[in-house]
């Protein structure tokens, strides 16, 4: 497996290897639910195929100079991740490599990031296309995994691949889970004991949340149930429309229930699709 700190070593890698390129982007402290994105893209790559995975802590995409710098960087642990899960290649540059320090352009989104994490992240999503955009364009992949999870990232890629006519194809991973239910996430391993032990609440409420017939019902037992705890802030909790993720008055439309909440300055999302 090699490792490319830098944009020409990258290039150097891809002129030795085999079609189809696909990539995996991450932020690095990987986990389970980074792991089933890597063997989908195996999966896809079929043996003969380049997996790659990136590894970046795109500053930009932090409103929060606190929440980058308190971002866990578990370099060599997330190395043996990529080589376990037969990884070709992992690409890992540092800021200065990926941005000029006169950097001028950036790439907006202006419908779908706004509301949700768009709201209390502002330029978050502007960071994001961004880097995808930059990574998509070096890696010169055919295809890239993204998790269920950030499922307003995920629309927001596919607009951007969309309305770029970027010719990549954009997979889509399920939500993987802990046992109790909660996301796997690579701000878990920030959450205080005692947040850790109650934090499957969220899960738990917007499951039960989901059994309720109107819109009103589902949002009002939702905030009962995450409302019983005495850690946690909400930050958003709503319906929106999954396809363009405005605000849903009714249940006519494919929906999501999503959340977002705080323990301390850890925060956390999560959503369901409401069915009907
Ligand atoms: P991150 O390193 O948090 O930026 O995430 C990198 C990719 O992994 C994104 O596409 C995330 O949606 C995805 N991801 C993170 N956690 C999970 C999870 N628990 N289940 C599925 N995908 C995930």
């Amino acid at each position: 497996m090699w490792i490319a700190k830098t944009k020409s070593h990258l290039k150097k890698q891809l002129n030795d290897c085999s079609q189809p390129v696909i990539l995996v982007p991450t932020m690095g402290a990987l986990h389970l639910g980074h792991a089933g994105l890597i063997d989908m893209a195996r999966q896809r790559a079929g043996k003969s195929g380049t997996v790659i995975v990136s590894i970046f802590v795109n500053a930009i995409q932090f409103d929060n100079a606190g929440d980058f710098e308190k971002y866990p960087r578990p370099f060599d642990a997330d190395i043996t991740v990529c080589q376990l899960h037969g990884v070709d290649g992992v690409f890992a540059p540092g800021h200065n490599e990926m941005y000029f320090p006169d950097r001028s352009i950036t790439v907006t989104e202006e419908l779908l990031s706004k509301g949700l994490c768009g709201d209390t992240r502002p330029g978050h999503f502007d960071g994001v296309c961004t880097v995808v955009l930059k990574l998509f364009n070096l890696t010169r992949c055919d295809a890239a995994v993204f998790g269920e999870k950030d499922f307003q990232q995920l629309a927001i890629i596919r607009r951007l691949v969309r309305d770029l006519d970027l010719d990549v194809e954009i997979i889509l991973h399920p939500t993987i889970r802990e046992i109790d239910g909660l996301a796997m996430s690579s701000r878990n391993v920030r959450l205080l004991s005692g947040h850790r032990k109650d934090a499957p609440r969220i899960r738990k409420a917007l499951l039960a949340a989901g059994e309720m017939t109107s819109a009103q019902q589902i949002l009002d037992t939702a905030r009962q149930e995450i409302e019983k705890s005495p850690y946690l802030k909400i930050d958003y909790l709503t319906l929106v429309d999954a396809e363009t993720l405005s605000p849903a008055a009714n249940l006519n439309t494919p929906t999501i229930l999503a959340c977002a909440v705080y323990y301390d300055d850890v925060r956390l999302i999560d959503h369901i699709g409401i069915r009907r």
